[in-house]
């Protein structure tokens, strides 16, 4: 176990078992530097225990570099439970989950992610402070979404000089909570849009409301586009799908975007723009950690716009120092959440 924690650079590792609720859950802190450890909680079943714990030191370290490059006082967290096979109350287990994370005293805020919705936040809120993403404060996509049309501008006015998108052609990957309102934004902007899902009525819906034109889900990556927006699933900038994609921009919400970082440099080499991923959909962590500091709405709109002059900053850097713009925010974000770098905490995974 402490090999696995030091080669993904985790060397704060919490377990919580209730066997009254049947929690099992996994707590990793990356970093607490800049302040307590910020990053979602899943709830999926898992093969093993290990994939779990895999999958929580995986995840926190990300975190780290998200909240950096977003200028939030936080470190990366990210905690998993392990969905039950038996019959469970889930009220119960989140609620019991809430006193573990009350037992961190506040080292690790815990929110959404795959499998919990906005009642488990509730439950856990029974316990706990250290929570966001409750039904008073709600689901963070409408704020990814308008990081991700600002990160679409910005990439649009570092390569062609100007940040309009009238007229151009954008290919949007997924129609889920941020791909659909990505999809409006763009629309209003007077993108031609075209789209895919695995979900057809959501396509269905992005040909009535934006008059979005519909592909099958792997023709999306041999799309003519000026922009290729992946906002459903990650690790599919491959081997595979490289050699088809024509958009000279990648720019979209989906988390771990490159199944190795060889593909950020192959896209670098290839001359295409590929946007950080933990760059681009910040917003949505900055609304949960704002909102969770009590936050104006105006103040998490002003951070969320932030987004635009720091990928500006990353582009013009990379291009000085002829590296790939995602190689150049990893070091930038080191630089921030790491100052003093160690044998822990350096380089993404
Ligand atoms: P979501 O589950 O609401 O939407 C994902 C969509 O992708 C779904 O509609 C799904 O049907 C579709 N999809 C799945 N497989 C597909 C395939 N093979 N081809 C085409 N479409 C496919 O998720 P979301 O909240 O919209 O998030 C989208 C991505 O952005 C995820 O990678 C997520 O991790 C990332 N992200 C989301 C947020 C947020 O605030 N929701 C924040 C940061 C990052």
């Amino acid at each position: 176990m402490f090999t696995r924690m030091e080669n993904a650079g985790i060397a704060d590792l919490h377990f919580c078992l209730d066997p009254a609720s049947g929690l099992r859950a996994i707590i990793a802190i990356h970093s607490t530097h800049l302040g307590p450890a910020i990053g979602g909680c899943r709830f999926l079943p898992y093969t093993n225990e290990l994939d779990a714990i895999d999958d929580a030191l995986r995840l926190a370290k990300g975190m780290s570099y998200k909240s950096a490059l977003a200028g939030l006082p936080h470190g990366g967290g990210k905690s998993v439970i392990i969905y039950p096979e038996h019959k469970f109350d889930r009220h119960k287990l989140m609620q019991a989950f809430g006193k573990c994370i009350e037992a961190l005293n506040g080292q690790y805020i815990t929110a959404m992610d795959s499998g919990t919705l906005t009642t488990d936040m509730d439950a856990i809120a029974s316990n706990t402070r250290w929570v966001s993403c409750t039904s008073q404060s709600g689901d963070p996509s409408p704020y990814t979404a308008i990081g991700v049309v600002e990160g679409i501008k910005a990439a649009v006015h570092y390569r062609y000089g100007k940040p309009e998108l009238e007229g151009l052609r954008v290919a949007i990957q997924g129609l889920g909570h941020v791909g659909m309102a990505v999809a409006a934004h763009l629309a209003m902007e007077g993108v031609h849009l075209t789209v895919t899902d695995i979900d057809t009525s959501l396509v269905q819906t992005a040909i009535e409301e934006y008059s979005a034109h519909p592909v099958t889900p792997d023709a999306i990556y041999d799309v003519d586009a000026d922009i290729f927006c992946p906002c459903g699933l990650g690790a599919i900038l491959n081997d595979s799908t490289l050699p088809r994609l024509k958009a000279p921009i990648v720019a979209g919400s989906a988390n771990n975007q490159l199944a190795e970082d060889r593909h950020g440099v192959a896209l670098a080499e290839r001359g295409i723009l590929y946007v950080p991923d933990y760059v681009i959909n910040s917003g949505g962590l900055i609304y949960v950690a704002l909102t969770h500091a009590n936050e104006e709405a105006s103040v998490i709109r002003h951070k969320v716009m932030q987004i635009s002059p720091t990928l500006m900053r990353i582009f013009k850097q990379a291009e000085d120092a002829q590296m790939a713009p995602f190689l150049l925010a990893d070091q930038l974000a080191e630089s921030i959440f790491n100052p003093h770098k160690d044998q822990f905490n350096s380089g993404r995974e």
